[in-house]
């Protein structure tokens, strides 16, 4: 890379609040601090070509955070939330059958009568035009690579990462310099495993005293199913097979729309088999004598991955630095028992807009928004997340079934009486360090795609429309270059070419047959931005990097 020192300086540009990322939480709060002062200058840069491309959810949609902010949001015509949940099954499956499980039994919470099932995606872009419209700046096609530092050492920017700089690191004729944005305050919505949010916890020890963020990747499909097989409203989760080995997670099916089925696939992180591999697991999962028959005859419109935060209660860091907050799931606001994040993202939004905005009156800048941090907990967000708290760490140590068992009485007395009968129980390991060496563990044979319903990855990753710009730099930075071909290999089978669900890792010999002199390869433009490699590398030596603005998926309505 250029010495900073050789390139031209930055133009900038001034605001009050400076927003990085077009999500629910990013736009929740430029919303709200228009809505509170319409003098303010608000702008939001997002790295995907243009807003909600980077965006993949569920979603089934817990609407207390718009009605919060959009109170009118029903009855506008143009909304993206149309189809109100009717109905609600949970399938415990084996290899060849399963059973539907009783609803009375289920704590409330759980309960999805009163939400909505719709695309993310398209919300978020909704919300966009919402924002516009109010006079927020929004620019798709900007990654912000770098946070600016006062002389105090708070913050009071972002830049935006420079375009057109060659594979080796040298401008091209293309070259463009990014742009400073500063703001008084700067909110941090990048989502889960946010780059500039990772480097903020690290640098102000905002997890000091918590547990480990927990994280699980979900993979996604759109389908257009055969009408006879649809049933609009249906929503649908299920555990159990195909994980097994101690691997825990589950699926979704989302009916919506027209004839819309959104289905996915959740691995939580802290699996131990190496050899365990997401994608595969979502494909094999499709072609269940109970769950293949929704597919068969429909169309797969879209694919995609994104990692989920799972830690919840215990795990959020602090949320606030001088001069910026975290928002969203770059917080870890998912209730991971309810696989919903949107709402709290949006809730989130509203609140750390709210602090920013009373400070902003008062004449304050860059210093902490307090008020955000110390209300979040006994807040709907606190309220919502304190609940399921112990859920994941009793899946995480019992296992299926009696962690599953435990997990639901414990929602229950939470729900009943306000506390639990174990306090709130700690999560393990982070989840990079949990693999079992190869020698340890039995490996997964998965079957072949058909075609038909379960599909391979590069045809997957085909419907991503993923792109980027080739001649740039190798945005996943390796911390020793060494360590995929040195160490992972030998003990965990390098693990990446599994777990990367857009084929992006491989290892290549030199001679094959003899599988001599492996060298390890990163095909950076597959990359759907999911962020896992940055979470589950053993030797946690992968940084996930914002390539060149704009690259990405360009997921149609995830
Ligand atoms: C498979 C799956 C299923 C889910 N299902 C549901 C569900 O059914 N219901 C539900 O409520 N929640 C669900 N969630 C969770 C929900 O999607 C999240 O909680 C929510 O999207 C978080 O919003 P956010 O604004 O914090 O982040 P995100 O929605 O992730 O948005 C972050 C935005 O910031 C941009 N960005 C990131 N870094 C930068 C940068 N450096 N510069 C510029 N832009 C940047 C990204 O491109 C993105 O557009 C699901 C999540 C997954 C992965
Ligand atoms: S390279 Fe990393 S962030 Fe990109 S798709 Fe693969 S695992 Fe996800």
């Amino acid at each position: 890379m250029s010495q900073e020192s050789e390139l031209p300086a930055r133009e900038g540009m001034d605001y009050d609040v400076v927003i990085v990322g077009a999500g629910p939480s990013g736009l929740a709060a430029a919303i709200r601090l228009k809505q509170l002062d319409e003098g303010l200058s608000v702008v939001v840069v997002e790295k995907g070509s243009v807003v909600g491309a980077h965006i993949l959810s569920g979603a089934v949609v817990d609407p207390i955070g718009l009605d919060r902010l959009l109170p009118d949001w029903r009855e506008d015509p143009e909304r993206p939330l149309k189809t109100e949940v009717s109905a609600d099954h949970f399938l415990f499956l084996g290899p060849s059958g399963g059973v539907r499980l009783p609803n009375a039994p289920m704590p409330k919470l759980m309960d999805n009568h009163g939400n909505f099932i719709g695309s993310l995606g398209a919300t978020v872009r909704w919300l966009g035009a919402r924002a516009e419209a109010l006079g927020v700046e929004i620019y798709p096609g900007f990654a912000a690579t770098e946070i600016l530092y006062g002389d105090g050492g708070e913050v009071v920017g972002v830049a935006t990462g420079d375009m057109g700089v060659g594979r080796d690191g040298k401008p091209k004729a293309s070259f463009t310099r990014g742009m400073e944005l500063r703001g008084k305050y700067v909110l941090i919505g990048e989502g889960a495993r946010g780059s500039l949010a990772k480097q903020l916890i690290a640098r102000f020890g905002l997890d000091a005293g918590r547990d480990p963020q927990k994280f699980g990747i979900g993979l996604k499909e759109l389908w257009q199913v055969d009408p006879a097989r649809f049933s609009r409203g249906l929503v649908q989760h299920s555990f159990g097979w195909p994980l097994g080995g101690g691997a825990s997670g589950g699926s979704f099916l989302y009916h919506y729309d027209d004839n819309l089925v959104s289905v996915g696939f959740v691995v939580h992180l802290n699996y131990v088999n190496p050899t365990l591999s997401p994608f595969d697991e979502f494909q094999r999962f499709k072609t269940h004598p109970m769950i293949r028959g929704v597919f068969e005859g429909g169309k797969r419109l879209a694919y995609g991955a994104r990692a989920i935060s799972s830690g919840g209660w215990q795990s959020v860091p602090k949320l606030t630095f001088p001069g910026g907050a975290l928002l969203g799931c770059s917080a870890g606001f998912v209730n991971f028992a309810r696989i919903k994040g949107s709402h709290n993202a949006v809730l989130s939004g509203i609140q750390a807009a709210e602090a920013a905005h009373e400070a902003l009156a008062a004449g304050r800048a860059h210093d902490e928004l307090a008020a955000y941090e110390e209300g979040w907990r006994g807040s709907e967000i606190g309220r919502d997340l304190k609940k399921v708290r112990n859920v994941k760490p009793l899946w995480s140590k019992l296992g299926l079934g009696l962690g599953i068992g435990l997990g639901g009485l414990d929602m229950w007395t939470n729900e009943l009486f306000g506390g639990s009968l174990f306090g709130t129980l700690k999560h393990g390991k982070p989840d990079h360090a949990t693999l079992k060496p190869l020698s340890e563990v039995k490996p997964i044979a998965y079957p072949r795609p058909d075609g038909k319903v379960s599909f391979d990855k590069s045809s997957s990753v085909f419907l991503s429309n993923t792109n980027h710009e080739e001649d740039q730099p190798v945005h996943l930075r390796l911390r020793d270059p060494l360590t995929p071909i040195r160490d992972n290999l030998p003990r965990y089978g390098e693990p990446a070419r599994l777990y990367c669900p857009a084929g992006v890792y491989e290892v290549v010999y030199a001679d094959e047959a003899r599988r001599a002199d492996p060298r390890f390869v990163i095909n950076a433009q597959n990359c759907v931005h999911c962020k896992t490699c940055d979470i589950k590398d053993p030797a946690a030596n992968i940084d996930w990097t914002p390539p060149e603005g704009g690259g990405g998926p360009n997921y149609p309505d995830m």
